[in-house]
């Protein structure tokens, strides 16, 4: 049973990753950015409430994806363990994380930092722009998001560290390369 988190800057992967890893280990990936895509399509009221603030590539208020999240970590799927893919993004929501978790008794197992350089992830995010037509995806949103990453989420990653249970992965390579250096990053 494994309680995964996977964490970088928007590009380096870990959409993809997290994906392949829940494939291998049978847990469902929880990716809050892709519950927000989903109910923007979707047009439901979470979506209308996401919204301007994904396609700014601002982070939506905790208010917000902390409800998400908690209703998300209470169904009974993740009792095998889960992989969470874009939360906790800031400081004030792993307090968040770390009161869901306690109250069900449990606690991360491992964080998994997939890293790349801000050049490499400029152009992967632009690619896909391209191909997935994604709205939040223009150059200069793109370029923003990678300042809240560097603002709010690094420093999620030293709390993490401070607790010890940091595993680094290169992000830079293919698919498959980066997948098998995760997987012998995941305690056995
Ligand atoms: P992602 O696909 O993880 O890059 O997320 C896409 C967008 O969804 C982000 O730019 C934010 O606007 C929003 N989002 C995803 N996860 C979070 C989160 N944990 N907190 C706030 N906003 C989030």
């Amino acid at each position: 049973m494994t309680r995964m988190l996977i964490i970088g800057p928007p590009g380096a992967g870990k959409g993809t990753q997290a994906e392949r890893i829940c494939d291998r280990l049978g847990v469902p990936a929880i990716s809050t950015g892709d519950i927000f895509r989903a109910n923007i399509k979707e047009q439901t009221e979470l979506g209308h409430e996401a919204q301007t603030y994904t396609d700014a590539g601002n982070l939506v208020p905790d208010s917000v994806t902390n409800r998400m999240v908690r209703d998300r970590l209470s169904q009974q799927d993740v009792e095998q363990g889960f992989l969470l893919d874009g939360y906790p993004r800031t400081v004030a929501q792993v307090e968040e994380l770390d009161r869901i978790l306690e109250a069900n008794g449990v606690s991360l197992d491992v964080v998994l930092l997939l890293t790349a350089d801000k050049d490499e992830l400029v152009a992967r995010l632009l690619g896909r722009a391209r191909e997935q037509g994604r709205t939040d995806d223009t150059e200069d949103v793109i370029r923003h998001r990678l300042d809240v990453y560097d603002e709010q989420t690094a420093p999620v990653v030293d709390v993490y560290e401070q607790r010890g249970i940091v595993s680094r992965v290169d992000g830079l390579g293919s698919i498959d390369e980066v997948t098998e250096r995760i997987l012998t990053e995941l305690p056995s």
